[in-house]
């Protein structure tokens, strides 16, 4: 029987949190590649946080996915066929495929992985986007010194967990912030970090005081809402926050009600003299090489682990995306599309 190949489509566009309805999985004959160009067969998808700005047609730094269109994303895939002299059959590349099993590339953007070098899914997580903003934001804009104080929410999940143990690395005092004991327990026990605190319980402002006794230096922004008004009194003079993402605001249909607003927000910028800046991962592409140098090294060094949720089947990452954005995912969230 011939393959078919399959993909998820973006059905109708989320108000609020998505639903399952908003995707649908249609079935397609596998393409075939034509002169120059190759077939790729999907072994492994991403799914990031990023894609829920996709699927809002509201003005961004990038352009929506279309209604009825494959959803965008990162993949690792394996060449199954090629008419193109730089990839031969059985190859594994970096690739942008979106949530589909098959696809016909022409071989621009691709990035051929090295198997032996690390596990292939890595390039999607630690050593991947993931790490990478981790690594730049942290160091780009963050820039601990030894014995200041980094903070980190979403503590546990792809960005996070590097943000922390490269702000180990760098000598500085690492305090996550995470969904739930098991996630803290990971982030403080097996990551190392000096500690977590869980973001769902009560009294997270004092909490978080007490494990910041110094204040915090560099406060790693990725989910705002509750969690940003807990951080904002605590910040130090000369605090620096980079702004990677605002996971809690995503799904938002209205303005949440923010404890501190513009003008205190404002006020304290002037103050303490506050660095408050946003980052897309791709400003910084011009530190791939040293990000790839740096974290392989970490990592084979045991200063950097990671940890990857892996969802089995493309019919399962509708609901492991939407598990994601309420914080389901314990780890890098991946999807497993062919052995
Ligand atoms: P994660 O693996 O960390 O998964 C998302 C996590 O966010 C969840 O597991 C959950 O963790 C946490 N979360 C969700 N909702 C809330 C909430 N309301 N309050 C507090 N925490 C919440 O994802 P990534 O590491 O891939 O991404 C982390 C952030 O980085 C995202 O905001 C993402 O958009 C951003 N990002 C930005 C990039 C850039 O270029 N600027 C590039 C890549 C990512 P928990 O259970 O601990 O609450």
């Amino acid at each position: 029987m011939p393959e078919t190949a399959r993909r998820i489509v973006l059905a109708s566009r989320p108000v609020g949190e998505p639903k399952p309805a908003d995707f649908r999985l249609e079935e397609f004959p596998v393409p075939q590649p034509g002169p120059g160009q190759l077939l790729l067969r999907t072994k492994w998808l991403s799914l990031d946080p990023y894609m829920r700005g996709r699927m809002s047609d509201a003005p961004s730094y990038a352009k929506p996915v279309g209604i009825d269109e494959v959803m965008e994303a990162g993949t690792v895939s394996e060449v199954a066929a090629s008419n193109n002299e730089k990839f031969a059959k059985g190859d594994i590349v970096l690739s942008r495929a979106g949530w589909q099993t098959h696809i016909v590339s022409d071989g621009s953007g691709l990035r051929r992985l090295d198997p032996k070098l690390a596990p292939i899914s890595t390039a999607l997580g630690v050593l991947g986007m993931p790490g990478m903003t981790a690594y730049t934001g942290l160091l780009e804009i963050g820039a601990p010194k030894a014995g200041e104080t980094v903070v980190v929410s979403a503590a546990s999940g792809a960005v996070g967990s590097v943000v922390g143990q490269i702000a180990k690395i760098k000598g500085a005092r690492a305090v996550g912030i995470a969904g739930g004991p098991d996630k803290c327990n990971y982030v403080k026990n097996e990551l190392g970090f000096d500690d977590c605190i869980d973001h769902r319980g009560a009294d997270l402002a004092e909490r978080l005081k007490a494990a910041c006794p110094k204040g915090i230096d560099v406060y790693f922004e990725n989910v705002s809402g509750p969690v940003w008004d807990a951080v904002f009194p605590l910040l130090s003079t000369f605090a620096r926050i980079p702004v990677c993402g605002l996971i809690a605001q995503y799904s938002a249909t209205e303005l949440t009600e923010a404890r501190y607003t513009a003008p205190q927000v404002f006020r304290a910028i002037l103050t303490k003299r506050l660095t408050i800046r946003g980052f897309i991962v791709t400003d910084f592409a011009a530190k791939h090489g040293d990000f790839q140098r740096d974290v392989a090294q970490w990592i084979k060094e045991g200063k950097i682990k990671y940890r990857e949720d892996i969802a089995e089947g493309l019919e399962n990452a509708p609901q492991a995306f939407m598990g994601m954005l309420k914080g389901k995912n314990f780890g890098k969230q991946l999807v497993r599309i062919a052995e």
